[in-house]
């Protein structure tokens, strides 16, 4: 029997991704960065993956704790940093590296009684304003730091881009020059480039560089998909048809009754909807693989299904494999459909989704 809605995670995919970031970095340094559960495809077996990797980043000290529980060794990096004194004796404690942007966090720094020290990355706010020191403060910031018990030395140097997935953007090279220009004569290590700059902004590879959506086999860019660009998807989703079944010329399919037939239509059900992170913004039209053929989403995708039409693949019956993104079928096809970006459908996979990984 074809299981339920379920998620496929390719872990051979994960390495031959990260074997394509040492080629458009061979000098630099990995920090893998396996947030929100690793991007939706479980935490822990991408760490176990990646083992041999530089370094790690995930964005809460929550994330790292369990990473270090389940005997993960390598420097840790928590890129939201801490935000009272209990956290920052998580991160001593559990040997992880912080980046620290904002004056309180300093405060802290100083202010901390135990005879301990942590690893930290400055983050400058290149033009973001999301994140890290503005121009004005980051000097102060880094004196304060190099003058601080608590903090190992040398300080490391960071920064992140807003708009790096836009190839025509002026944005980006400003980011780099300016944090070029307040780092150079600091001696500590440096890291800027996300995905999107290790692809497409080879300028801004230097000492570390942090790739997440690469790792997972998708592009960080709208206008083209990982296998464009030498990666392999790592998630593929799929689900059953439940119901296959012949309706009239002029019958309206689903809430609202959003789609109407125009002629005789064999209309499938899917068993999968919201509920299991499938997006509801998709829009009819958006492919869907029914036995590795595509056929069209029609009407609202609602909680637990949605519904395809099937008159190209009559032969279809209840229980074939339905797959909603992955292999043959790129995610981020179905997230320009969708009106998002791949980054929130991978995320997005629910609970309910059973999660199984090939190696
Ligand atoms: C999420 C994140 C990354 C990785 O970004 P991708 O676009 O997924 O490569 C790198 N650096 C920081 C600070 C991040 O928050």
């Amino acid at each position: 029997m074809t299981p339920a809605a379920h998620a496929v995670v390719d872990l051979t995919a994960v390495k031959h991704n990260l074997a394509r970031v040492r080629e458009y970095a061979p000098a630099a340094k990995i920090m893998a960065v396996i947030k929100a559960n690793a991007y939706g495809h479980g935490l822990l077996q991408i760490a176990k993956v990646l083992e041999g990797v530089d370094g790690i980043a995930v964005a809460r000290v929550d994330e790292a704790v369990r990473l270090r529980k389940a005997k993960i060794t390598c420097r840790i990096t928590v890129l939201e940093g801490f935000v009272c004194e209990q956290e920052l004796d998580e991160l001593m404690q559990f040997d992880l590296d912080c980046v620290v942007h904002s004056i309180g966090q300093i405060d802290i720094l100083e202010n901390y009684s135990a005879q301990k020290k942590v690893s930290v990355w400055l983050k400058l706010d290149s033009g973001m304003n999301r994140l890290g020191f503005n121009p004005d403060e980051f000097v102060s910031a880094y004196q304060r730091l190099i003058n601080c018990p608590r903090v190992k030395q040398p300080i490391s140097l960071m920064t992140h881009f807003s708009s790096a997935d836009d190839k025509e953007s002026d944005v980006t090279d400003k980011q780099l020059r300016l944090f070029k220009q307040l780092t150079e004569s600091y001696s500590g290590e440096k890291s800027i480039a996300n995905s999107a700059g290790i692809i497409a902004w080879s300028d801004s590879i230097s000492d570390w560089v942090r790739p997440g959506i690469m790792l997972y086999g998708v592009s960080p860019f709208s206008e083209d998909c990982g296998l464009d660009l030498g990666l392999k998807p790592v998630m593929s989703l799929h689900a059953r048809l439940i119901s296959v079944k012949k309706i009239k010329a002029g019958e309206a399919v689903g809430y609202a009754g959003t789609w109407v037939s125009k002629s005789t239509t064999i209309l499938g059900v899917v068993a999968i909807g919201y509920g299991d992170g499938y997006p509801r913004a998709a829009k009819s039209g958006t492919p869907v693989l029914v036995n590795g053929k595509r056929v069209p989403i029609i009407g609202r995708v609602s909680m637990d299904m949605v519904t395809v039409d099937l008159s190209s693949q009559a032969n279809s019956k209840p229980g074939d494999t339905v797959t909603l993104w992955g292999e043959g079928l790129p995610v981020e096809e179905v997230a320009t459909y969708a009106d998002t970006i791949p980054y929130t459908l991978l995320c997005g996979v629910t609970q309910r989704v059973r999660v199984e990984s090939v190696a």
